[in-house]
């Protein structure tokens, strides 16, 4: 049996973020359209005799309990009895705090590496629940793709990956905390919801600039991003609007060499600029 494994695990970018209720305990319930993309951290996991050690380069993040992947590793021991432990190494390229589910990836990288190192003791559904422990963009982020995402996020239905498209992503604003958001959205006397199911049907079609013309987010009219929005319109944006609970905002181009000219006139006025093209898959191994 394999002494260390490495995984990639990718990004996450909201095509569609609808609310559509709140649970007597707090937690939103959520329909949205989720879309991986190659933009991944690297996350090397060695088996130990016991304990959990993590440390992580590239981006700054918590290295104790309180990062997700540590998180991650610990229920995984704690469910499945096993005695071991795991020497864990993040190698971060996933921005942090930007909406892109990076702390979520993460912890869902460690579920498939423990797996794979302990004799995959769980089955993929059990990874799956165990995944939904940690946090509710978690299991999307452990298999990933283009998934219908409903339930306060965890219920999953896949759909056809995108084709033939790319992103922009700028990371402009400063994060607010995911909770403060939502009681933003709570005080809001109407939302906008989006078109989710017109999404779903122009994926399923293949359909990218109908696909373009029903992506949005409830998050968008919570933050200003009308200077990127002309950018990227001007370059062939097909739509523009927010990714999880912000501050990243992101262009869908149909057209790549579009894209490629929105990232560059976007960089001369923002750093954290990036192209990225959807993936059909959240976590793998290398
Ligand atoms: P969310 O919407 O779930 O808050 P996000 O996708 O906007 O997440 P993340 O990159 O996951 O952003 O970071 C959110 C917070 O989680 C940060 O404050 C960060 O310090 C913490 N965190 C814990 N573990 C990790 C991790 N492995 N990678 C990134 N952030 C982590």
């Amino acid at each position: 049996m394999a002494e260390s494994v490495t995984v990639l695990a990718n990004a996450k970018l909201n095509l569609s973020l609808d609310v559509t209720g709140k649970r007597p305990d707090g937690y939103h319930t959520v329909e949205m359209v989720m879309q991986s993309i190659d933009v991944c951290d690297q996350i090397n996991v060695a088996k130990t005799d016991d304990g959990i050690t993590l440390s992580c380069s590239g981006e700054e993040v918590p290295e104790n309990e309180q990062n997700l992947a540590y998180r991650a590793a610990a229920l995984f021991f704690e469910r499945s009895e096993i005695d071991g432990g795991a020497a864990i190494k993040l190698k971060k390229k996933i921005p942090v705090a930007a909406g892109l589910g990076g702390g979520s990836a993460d912890a869902a990288g460690v579920l498939l590496a423990l797996n794979e190192l302990y004799g995959n003791h769980f089955e993929d559904e059990e990874l799956e629940e165990l995944a939904a422990e940690l946090g509710a963009d978690v299991p999307f982020c452990l298999v990933g793709g283009t998934q219908l995402s409903e339930g306060i996020g965890s219920i999953l239905s896949p759909l056809p990956t995108l084709q033939n498209c790319a992103f922009v992503v700028v990371k402009a604003g400063d994060k607010r905390s995911t909770g403060d958001m939502y009681a933003k959205l709570d005080s809001l006397e109407e939302l906008d919801h989006p078109y989710t199911q017109d999404l779903v049907d122009a994926i399923c079609e293949g359909d990218n600039i109908d696909a373009g013309r029903y992506m949005s987010s409830v998050f968008d009219k919570l933050w200003e991003f009308e200077d990127i929005r002309e950018i990227m319109e001007d370059n062939g944006a097909a739509a523009v609007l927010v990714t999880g609970s912000g501050p990243s905002v992101f262009g869908f181009f149909p057209d790549e060499d579009n894209a490629k000219d929105a990232e560059n006139a976007l960089s001369d006025h923002y750093n954290n600029v990036f192209l990225c093209e959807p993936a059909d898959h959240g976590c793998e191994i290398d």
